[in-house]
């Protein structure tokens, strides 16, 4: 098989890592990938907005199955326009990805299906959205309606903060993204991400993670797309899995085919764990980057045949494996990251750092130039590891990370301590 991974980041380094480990596949290609997946696939010039080139490529190359990574692909409606052209792609349809797309979409369906989920109401008008908080108080949760890049929720602490959120969303921050909000109830509580595979009528739990998305130690600083991530993630226990898929995931799924727009591809919950119960934070339509790192590292089956199962809708019939082992990702990011990563930099030291069987270094925002590894994003890299415990494998990725010789990035140092 022919296997094209759509993205450059991480989470698709890992999913092209464990791709080519499939004995059903002989060639993997990324578009438009980076300087580490370059040594795992094929890396092909295309962005993953380019829909045009992204075809163009499948129907030359011969590509049996297309594996969208990221959200914005989805939510712009990738998968139709390839399964339009005959090309079989694995990943939500634009009405699907809905769930990610609008935070409004996926309230609406939790309301309507009885899934617990922070209580609500959706706004276009400031003077409205106020009234609304005024009665509500703080603390109290802000959020544009679209994809805002992890950019568009503010956990308000008061309602001056609240109202000024309000406005920036209303007034234009997100663009169209903000052109409506969300305004929900603040759930205290563990978060954890829980993912599923689900073909359109059956759902597959995977393993769940931990993710750290504060900037800084302790949870201190900006909100960024992720600084690590571990698995498996201790709270979520066998009794809180099934509570998820029974009252969150299932229901989801058949509301979804009930409703014309059948949900294929990772469902990717993110969880508050409530003295109530898990409830349901907001839905992603795609891996996380980085929980996909440690996830696809202690996947001990073939990843392809759920893929195409998953595609195909026959998940009933795959039982993925996993190994018992901890699985740790520690994210090294530019200096200056979130808010101004500086680019550019040379990243040395990687060959020793990755000598570790029981470490995968995954690549993100990185390019090569001649012989150097030069820094070409905000997360650079995903140094992962494994261990038979939390520990052993926080402390395995550690020693590969200060292996690695580069001034011009940081990572956090307290990844996984809380559980290990
Ligand atoms: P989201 O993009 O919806 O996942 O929100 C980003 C982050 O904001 C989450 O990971 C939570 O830490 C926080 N958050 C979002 N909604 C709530 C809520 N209703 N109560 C408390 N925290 C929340």
């Amino acid at each position: 098989m022919r296997i094209l991974v759509v993205g450059s980041g991480g989470r698709e380094h890992a999913l092209c890592w464990a791709i080519s480990a499939s004995p059903l596949v002989d060639r993997v290609y990324c578009a438009p990938g980076n300087a580490g997946i370059a040594e795992d696939a094929e890396c092909v010039p295309i962005g993953a907005m380019d829909f045009a080139a992204i075809i163009a490529f499948c129907k030359q190359a011969a590509i049996d199955l297309v594996v969208v990574g990221p959200e914005a692909p989805l939510v712009a409606g990738l998968v139709d326009a390839l399964e339009a052209e005959g090309i079989a792609a694995f990943g939500p349809s634009k009405a699907a990805a809905a769930l990610e797309g609008s935070k409004g979409f996926m309230k609406d369906l939790c309301a309507r299906e009885g899934i617990p989920t922070a209580a609500y109401r959706r706004f276009t008008d400031a003077r409205a959205a106020k009234a609304y908080i005024a009665t509500k108080g703080a603390p109290i949760v802000v959020k544009a309606d679209g994809l805002a890049a992890g950019k568009g929720v503010v956990v308000a602490a008061t309602l001056v903060e609240a109202n000024e959120a309000v406005d920036a969303a209303l007034g234009g921050r997100f663009g169209v993204a903000g052109a409506e909000i969300v305004v929900e109830e603040f759930l205290a509580g563990e978060e954890a991400s829980f993912f599923a595979l689900c073909d359109g009528e059956h759902a597959l739990p995977l393993a769940a993670a931990q993710d750290h998305k504060r900037v800084g130690d302790g949870d201190t600083g900006s909100n960024t797309g992720g600084m690590g991530a571990y698995s498996p993630a201790p709270m979520v226990t066998p009794e809180i899995e099934a509570q998820v898929m029974e009252r969150i995931i299932l229901p989801t799924v058949r509301a979804m085919a009930r409703d014309g727009h059948p949900y294929k591809g990772v469902l990717y919950a993110g969880l508050m764990l409530t003295a109530e119960g898990p409830k349901l934070i907001e839905y992603n339509c795609r891996f996380g980057d980085p929980e996909c790192q440690p996830l696809m590292m202690r996947l001990q089956s073939d990843l392809v045949p759920a893929l195409l199962a998953t595609r195909d809708g026959i998940l009933n019939r795959v039982d993925l494996r996993w190994y018992d082992e901890s699985a740790i990702c520690v994210v090294m990011a530019a200096n200056g990251y979130p808010d101004d990563p500086q680019r550019g930099t040379e990243i040395r030291g990687l060959d020793a750092a990755g000598a570790d069987p029981d470490v995968k270094i995954f690549h993100a925002g990185t390019k090569r130039e001649g012989n150097r590894i030069l820094a070409d994003g905000g997360r650079v890299l995903g140094v992962t590891a494994t261990g038979t415990d939390l520990a052993t494998a926080r402390e395995r990725a550690y020693r590969s990370v200060d292996l690695i010789d580069w001034p011009g990035g940081f990572c956090r140092r307290d990844i996984g301590r809380r559980d290990g």
